[in-house]
């Protein structure tokens, strides 16, 4: 496994959205050393999930992994590792929440973006077999969030910018306040 190259905000490929991806394809060799460099990144990084075209690959495979330490989101629930492919996502209800989200390809930013507080994922896994996920809260927002890296659509376009805060300043004068607006919320 190696750790690649995050592309950053301004490459053109995060803003493609990515082509689904053919079992044949998936099998392949190539395609699961992606994989497994996708984990080594997000690992290295210490993201919560990472999509494919974030390493200059735009097609439809994501991990989402939240370890129970992680540095750059302690509040977040742990979250097994976890490879989607091709995902399909569903609204359990209407109900939202704003999330306040960073991004590996938005250095040192971060937002208030609303997320559907339920959702349900179809998806292959990484061997092509069908999975479903049915997410809430924290873990729901970091699934729209991989998701919506796929068709093209950064935090970014979602937030309300005034609410754009480098991560000390969120430390400094956010952190408390997202910290009980999100309190209440499922696990
Ligand atoms: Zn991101």
């Amino acid at each position: 496994m190696s750790s690649l190259e995050v592309v950053t905000v301004g490459d053109p490929i995060l803003r493609e959205r990515a082509r689904e991806i053919t079992l044949d394809e998936l099998r392949a060799p190539a395609t699961q050393r992606l994989i497994d460099d996708m984990i080594e990144t997000k690992r290295d990084h210490a993201g919560a999930g990472i999509a494919a075209n974030q390493v200059g690959l735009a097609v439809r495979i994501a991990v989402i992994e939240v370890e129970g330490d992680n540095p750059r989101y302690p509040y977040k629930p742990p979250f097994p590792l976890t490879v989607i492919v091709n995902p399909e996502l569903e609204p359990l209800h209407e109900e939202t929440v704003l999330v306040n989200e960073g991004c590996l390809s938005v250095p040192d930013l971060r937002g208030d973006v609303p997320r559907l507080v339920g959702v349900r994922v179809r998806s292959l896994d990484r061997r092509g077999e069908p999975q479903e996920h049915v997410v809430r809260g924290l873990t729901a927002g970091t699934f729209q969030h991989e998701i919506d890296h796929l068709d093209g659509i950064l935090f970014l376009d979602r937030a309300d910018p005034r609410s754009f805060a480098t991560w000390e300043q969120f430390d400094r004068h956010g952190r408390d306040a997202f910290l009980e607006r999100v309190a209440h919320l499922p696990r």
